[in-house]
């Protein structure tokens, strides 16, 4: 084949990259494309820091094909219409690119190798952002797993590391030359797609990956004894790369099996558990607008709207929800263990729909995955795949005690606790800070109630 396009998503780095991989094996030449897509954007805040994220991830990808005489093509626009087209410019025989099992991303790519089979292009996918994705792990009946724990087993049972964690490694000599690429190169600020630059919590791009994957190994050992603290940087911040592909999936993995510790075990299910997810989605696609369990299809959620908006704003009164909303709000990142807390408050306290808080969540979270994203709050709220059970709830001071015993990060976040300390600190009390909202042991016997009456009935 003389000529291919790579075009990339969720994929933004250019190390152990298959689609590019495959393309530079099989083409003369190749040149590699990002489209910005309005159908994604457009509903966003214009200071979205993920397309800031995307955007200076790009740029680096740019910089580094420049060395080599390439650049990377940018266009703004519906995918469907500009992939085929640039084929045709490019006289491109096949387009490469990465699996993306997310529903609306399946039907965009059904319209995409549509389009192009018919002018004769070819369409190549590949697994990438996944080790194991829809049904590659599946129970002796031969179904998906609802229940983490056998999926993680089976999981592990069927890896071949030498097969399923291959680093691939792209000929970049193959890159298109700048040259060729003149006249399809287009100017492409943040501002030209509509937004305005705000730089991101964590520093975009792969290098930033990888440093931050060097961070974390040497703590790794001690990941299961460090993860539930939210003062600690005990855990990798390595989700977001995760999400747009700025490290390599089967690099953790690697990384994870190389060690022989509780730790690195521990980060290991962790890796499994966003591949769980992302199997739950791929196989149960509703999900993305009803509870995992049927039963709970039709549940009114008594909660008010004023004490949603207090509990986005950080005003309920908890000072553990409220420093991990205000951290939220401010960074777009939010510790594991914090977002337990918040969901289960946000359901099981407040009373209010779990979609509510997952829209709110889909809105501002660097990291979001659809998969994850609505896999946590359907656990956190008892309605999803392998769920919290409904009795079991979060009781946000005895969370507070502790996983953060000594204040440290509730001081950060909520300065009207700052003299504060020992119990008052965990029960907010201070003439400075707001009242809870609600009785958390009143509202925790509502909460088993509500859920109740649809498992009873
Ligand atoms: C309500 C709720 C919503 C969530 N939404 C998202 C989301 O949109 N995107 C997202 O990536 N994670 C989500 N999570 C899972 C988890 O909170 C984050 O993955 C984790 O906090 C990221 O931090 P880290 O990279 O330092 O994780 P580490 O502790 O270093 O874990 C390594 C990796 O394992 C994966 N992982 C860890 N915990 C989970 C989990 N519970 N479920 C799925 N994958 C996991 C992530 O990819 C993470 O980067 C959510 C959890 C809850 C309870």
């Amino acid at each position: 084949m003389k000529r291919a396009i790579c075009w990339i998503r969720r994929d933004l780095r250019l190390t152990d990259h298959r689609a590019l991989h495959q393309a530079t094996e099989a083409a003369e030449g190749v040149a590699v494309v990002f489209i910005f897509d309005p159908a994604i954007l457009d509903p966003l805040d214009r200071d979205d820091t993920r397309v800031n994220f995307i955007h200076q991830s790009l740029f680096e990808i740019d910089e580094k094909l420049k060395q080599r005489g390439s650049t990377l093509i940018v266009r703004h626009g519906n995918p469907v219409d500009l992939i085929p087209q640039l084929a045709r410019e490019l006289n491109a025989e096949a387009v490469f690119t990465a699996h993306d099992l997310e529903p609306a991303a399946l039907e965009r790519d059904r319209q995409v190798r549509q389009k192009l089979i018919e002018q004769g292009t070819e369409f190549r996918t590949c697994k990438d952002h996944l080790v194991r994705q829809k049904s590659e792990v599946l129970n002796q009946s031969n179904l998906p797993f609802r229940v983490y724990t056998p999926y993680s087993k089976v999981w592990k049972a069927v890896l071949d590391p030498t097969k399923d964690l291959v680093e691939y490694t792209p000929d970049l000599s193959k890159l298109i030359s700048t040259a060729e690429l003149a006249n399809v190169l287009r100017s492409w600020t943040i501002q030209d797609i509509g937004f305005q630059p705000k730089d991101p919590w964590l520093k975009a791009g792969e290098d930033a990956a990888k440093d931050r994957l060097a961070t974390f190994l040497p703590k790794i050992d001690a990941y299961g004894d460090q993860r539930d603290f939210p003062a600690t940087e005990g855990t990798s911040y390595l989700s977001v790369d995760l999400r747009f592909g700025t490290i390599s999936n089967r690099e953790l993995f690697r990384q994870a099996l190389s060690r022989d510790s509780k730790g690195a075990e521990k980060w290991l299910n962790e890796l499994i558990w966003r591949e769980f997810y992302a199997d739950v989605l791929a196989n149960n696609p509703q999900i993305v607008h009803t509870t995992f369990n049927p039963i709970y299809k039709d549940l009114e959620w008594p909660g008010t709207d004023e004490h949603f908006e207090l509990w986005k704003a950080g005003q309920t009164g908890y000072p553990i929800v409220d420093a991990a909303m205000r951290c939220f709000k401010e960074t777009g990142w939010m510790h594991n263990r914090l977002r337990m807390i918040v969901a289960s408050f946000l359901t099981k306290d407040l009373l209010v729909d779990y979609k509510k808080g997952e829209a709110y969540f889909a809105s501002k979270l660097l990291d979001f995955e659809l998969a994850s994203n609505s896999g946590g709050w359907q656990w956190a709220s008892s309605v999803g795949v392998d769920a919290q059970p409904y009795f079991r709830i979060f009781n946000p001071y005895l969370q507070s005690v502790k996983f953060d015993s000594e204040g440290e990060f509730i001081k950060r976040w909520v300065p009207e606790l700052a003299e504060v300390s020992g119990e008052n600190l965990h029960r907010g009390e201070s003439e400075n800070y707001v009242k809870p909202i609600v009785d958390h042991f009143v509202q925790k016997d509502l909460a088993v109630r509500l859920l109740s009456t649809k498992t009873e009935s």
